[in-house]
């Protein structure tokens, strides 16, 4: 055959559209981020497959690069958080982000179990799942990356990950910063991925793939119960509305000041934050002064708490989404108050049905609601965490009284004579999780939450004394 132009031109055709797609791939291969869920999850299947072959010892440099490589970007990470979401606080994204990447469970998390006895040696493994899709919430979009993609991965799994549509920017450039860790340390592209243009339908492709094995959804209460309708594996951490509780016995600065940090970190979007204060009568009047004495709480008044809650709560009795995550001094300019800069928190004293005792609102906004004793307090502060399982506070010396409120309330987070952030292990005893999976019961989540326990017995052997 001769050789013509036509011949020649379709040959350099081909060649660069091959070699532009060769382009395409190894640049989605580099960042992590698809364009849809098909290509994201089979990319994600044959990394997984590659995490598995290698030795441990390298999926211990992965989870060390990841770490260092969240360090590393945080400034970055938390101005971008802040900026796109308008939600939290700098100095706080910035606490979030050093929990995340120094206090999550690495591979020591799913060290194997082993028992020995008359019939030889049974062996219990911690074995990954495979590919995880995780759904991830507006409000931290570089803590609960850090926090899943180090557990995911260290219990050897790959995790696709569809962001909150509005916080696009940040969580893309968090899986960009992960995945360019694990490549650096010498693991397989992929293995975090994320979808450029994450929708509510890229979310429903997740929940329904076929090669997706586990659901991890951490979110309000209709994304919980999508995973947990799709018939596969699937870990629901939901809303919470946690109260804290302060009887007569308590140090009652010491609760005022816990209380205002508490509840101010980030500006109260995280999910474990205090959301109310159910206080014993006789000292209600000692912790709102201590709280004002921290110079951060704000005490509105009768009239201006009934202004604020007219702001914030809509029509039809639900948040205003615009204030959700504001500076206190952004929400009380809106009545014509003008706080200093120091000031984090406005408290107000509430009757029991008022709006904000019963919504999540997370904003800097604290209703304080009176009750008689201790009782009525365990009893109405149960009342008021409505069932979630998520988290409760209790200010108190009395053993007794936290072991009644305790064991009524029934939460997954328990602290006693802490902020509430101390039950996530800042400032309090423990691994951090910013998957909290109170209505499926895993709890705080870490790497042995995302594997299947395999058995392998060996009988009569082994046993060697
Ligand atoms: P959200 O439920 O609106 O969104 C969470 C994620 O789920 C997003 O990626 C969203 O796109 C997706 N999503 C929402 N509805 C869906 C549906 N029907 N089907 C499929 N996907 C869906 O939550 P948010 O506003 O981003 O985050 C705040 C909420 O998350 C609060 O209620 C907070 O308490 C909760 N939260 C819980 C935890 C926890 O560990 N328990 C941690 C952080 C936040």
């Amino acid at each position: 055959m001769a050789i013509n132009e036509t011949i020649i031109s379709s040959v350099v055709q081909k060649v660069v559209e091959q070699l532009i797609k060769a382009e395409k791939t190894q640049h989605q291969e580099f960042n992590g981020i698809y364009d849809t869920v098909d290509e994201a999850v089979e990319n994600a299947v044959e990394a997984q497959k590659k995490l598995i072959a290698m030795p441990l010892e390298v999926r211990d440099k992965m989870v060390a690069a990841m770490r260092k490589g969240a360090l590393d970007n945080n400034e970055m990470l938390s101005e971008l958080a802040v900026r796109e979401t308008k939600l939290g606080r700098y100095e706080d994204k910035i606490r979030e982000n050093i929990l995340c990447a120094t206090k999550t469970p690495g591979t020591e998390d799913i060290q194997p179990f082993a028992k020995s006895g008359d019939h030889g040696l049974m062996l219990l493994e911690y074995a990954p799942v495979g590919v995880i899709g995780s759904l991830t919430p507006i409000t931290n979009p570089t803590g609960t990356f850090i926090n899943n993609g180090i557990g995911m991965v260290a219990a050897g799994n790959a995790v696709v990950f569809n962001p909150h549509p509005s916080a696009r920017e940040t969580s893309t450039k968090m899986v960009e910063i992960l995945h360019q860790a694990i490549v650096d340390a010498g693991g397989p592209p992929s293995l975090i991925s994320s979808i450029r243009k994450p929708t509510l339908e890229t979310a429903r492709q997740i929940i329904d793939h076929p090669k997706i094995n586990m659901l991890v959804a951490t979110g309000g209460k209709p994304v919980v119960k999508a995973v947990l309708s799709s018939g596969k594996k699937a870990i629901g951490a939901g809303a919470g509305n946690p109260p804290a509780l302060v009887d007569e016995t308590a140090h009652i600065r010491r609760a005022a000041r816990c209380i205002v940090d508490g509840a101010s970190i980030n500006n109260n979007i995280f999910c474990t934050c205090e959301k109310e204060v159910v206080v014993v009568d006789e000292v209600a009047g000692a912790l709102i002064k201590f709280m004002q004495e921290t110079g951060k709480a704000y005490l509105l008044t009768p009239q201006e708490a009934e202004q604020i809650t007219k702001l914030v709560v809509n029509s039809e009795g639900k948040i205003n989404i615009a204030y959700i995550g504001k500076d206190v001094q952004v929400i009380l300019k809106e009545i014509g108050i003008e706080l200093d800069e120091k000031c984090r928190l406005a408290i107000f004293e509430a009757p029991r049905d008022h709006p904000l005792v019963w919504l999540e609102q997370m904003m800097p906004i604290m209703p304080i609601v009176r009750v008689k004793n201790v009782q009525e307090g365990i009893r109405f502060a149960t009342e008021v965490e409505q069932g979630n399982r998520h988290t409760a506070i209790m200010h108190s010396t009395n053993v007794d009284n936290m072991t009644a409120f305790a064991r009524a309330v029934q939460t997954t987070i328990f602290v006693k004579n802490g902020p509430a952030y101390a039950g996530i292990g800042l400032g309090g005893e423990g691994h951090t999780a910013f998957t909290i999976a109170g209505p499926t019961g895993e709890g705080l989540t870490s790497a042995r939450t995302f594997t299947r326990q395999r058995r392998c017995t060996l009988v009569e052997g082994f046993r060697i004394i």
